[in-house]
């Protein structure tokens, strides 16, 4: 290509996608610009709040000393709720805490393009990519508010929405059902306070999932994170549910505040931030085409999301990583075509990424045909047995328990439960297979 804008390989999108594809790149001594449509890597980011070591550590590998981690996820928790109560499990692992980490996207973004930076990586923020230039069915670089840019190779890592691999017809437009809306509120709160309430110290952090409740018979979950100083709260919600129910987002974060187990983790904390961003929820079923003449798409833009597991940042990394080392060996053979850059998916296909996204393929679909027992009745009835279980009120027990039994089959006919045990099935089979 001919143009004094001419690079050899234009990312879009600094999130951690992009900024793992153009560090990569860079590593293997290509001209890499990162563009950004934020006036810096982070400012139009947002997500729950877990980070994961494994994926950090292959683009990352010395990010323990210098990276700005909140805290190293201790404990997971999940947090089934009903009206009233809640019954949480939680798991710990005394032995290895750096599994998992907790960070603030506006502060992590940053930190993440500051390395790519310092290892060569030329970053543009405040340039918004308005189209991709193609020609004769090529890829062969980016239109922006003020310029034309050319390169070999384009790698798309603009997230969920991502308009530009639309553009060029490897996706189709997000459907709703294919789709969550994440909302979130950080909130406040001292530290000591923070360790008091979740049992942990200075150096350990809480993560907890939490079902049921104000998003009874929805699919959706809530989640809280402990920063340093302040705890990130949220629920992703799928929006077809939002939808048919005409349920705000805010008004059920709203209602998720207002339950006693998670009023007493929040009390007396002052709202910092509230934000809201879009999930995709396809998972393999929904995958867009990963590649073509010129270009490949990578993380969101690509629907590269575990939800089951709250997993999106380490796949984004890992497949931005994988998407740079396939532009380096076509550069090493002088080709860019979908042929070479085919080789894209064949290493998604040999990592976690798609053997996850395929062992998950029917999981949203089974859980979203029963929302209303498993994210709704059964939950509530865990609550209620744990309520009789732990209750000493001089009432014998055995009348309890009859009760309980008769009320779990009054309320839930036979039929019903039989549907429940076979989604059951293909649940632990669908994972198995
Ligand atoms: C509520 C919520 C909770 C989540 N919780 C977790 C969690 O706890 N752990 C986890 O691992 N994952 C979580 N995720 C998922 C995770 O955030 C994403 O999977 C991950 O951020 C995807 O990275 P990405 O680089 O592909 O896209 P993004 O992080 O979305 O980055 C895309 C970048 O592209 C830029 N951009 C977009 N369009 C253009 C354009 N035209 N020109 C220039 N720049 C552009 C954007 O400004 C942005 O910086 C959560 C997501 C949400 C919404």
């Amino acid at each position: 290509m001919v143009s004094e804008n001419k690079t050899d390989v234009i990312v879009i999108g600094a999130g951690p996608a992009g900024v793992s594809a153009a560090v990569t790149v860079a590593r293997g001594g290509k001209k890499v610009i990162l563009v950004e449509r934020g006036n810096f890597a982070g400012s139009k980011n947002m997500y729950g709040g877990v980070i994961y070591g494994h994926a950090v550590n292959e683009i990352f590998p010395d990010y323990e000393q210098h990276a700005p981690i909140e805290r190293f996820v201790s404990y997971h928790s999940y947090m089934l709720l009903d009206e009233e109560q809640s019954t949480t499990i939680t798991y710990k692992n005394h032995k290895d805490n750096k599994n998992a980490f907790v960070a603030i996207r506006a502060k992590w973004d940053k930190w993440c393009v500051e390395q790519a930076v310092k290892e060569g990586v030329y970053f543009a923020p405040d340039t918004l990519v308005n189209e991709l230039i193609v020609k004769q069915g090529r890829v062969v670089g980016i239109k922006t508010d003020f310029e034309e840019y050319f390169a070999d190779v384009v790698i798309i890592a603009d997230g969920v929405n991502s308009l530009l691999a639309k553009q060029i017809g490897l996706r189709d437009e997000i459907k709703p059902k294919q789709t969550a809306l994440g909302v979130k509120e950080v909130i406040k709160l001292p530290e000591e306070v923070i360790n008091q309430r979740f049992g942990i110290n200075s150096t350990e952090g809480a993560a907890y999932e939490l079902v049921g409740g104000p998003m009874t018979g929805m699919l959706a979950l809530g989640f809280i994170y402990t920063n340093k100083n302040s705890i990130s709260l949220g629920i992703g919600a799928c929006l077809e549910d939002l939808k048919s129910k005409k349920i705000k987002p805010y008004e059920l974060l709203e209602q998720l505040k207002s339950h006693p187990s998670v009023a007493e983790l929040i009390k007396d904390g002052e709202l910092l931030e509230y934000s809201a961003h879009l999930i995709p929820e396809g998972g393999y079923n929904a995958m867009p085409k990963l590649y073509t003449d010129g270009a490949m798409v990578t993380g969101d833009a690509a629907m590269l999301v575990n939800n089951v597991h709250f997993e999106g940042t380490n796949m984004a990394m890992i497949s931005g990583k994988f998407a740079g080392e396939t532009a380096l060996e076509a550069f090493e053979k002088g080709d860019f075509s979908a042929n070479m850059l085919c080789l894209y998916r064949k290493k998604l296909e040999n990592s976690f990424i798609l053997k996850d996204l395929k062992t998950y393929r029917s999981v949203i679909d089974i859980l979203s045909a029963r929302t209303s027992s498993f994210l709704g009745y059964y939950p509530q009835k865990i609550c209620e047995f744990f309520n009789i279980f732990t209750t000493a009120d001089g009432v014998e027990k055995h009348g309890k328990f009859v009760k309980f039994t008769k009320d779990f089959f009054r309320k839930r006919s036979l039929s019903e439960l039989f549907k429940d045990g076979i989604s059951a099935v293909k649940l632990v089979f669908g994972v198995l297979k």
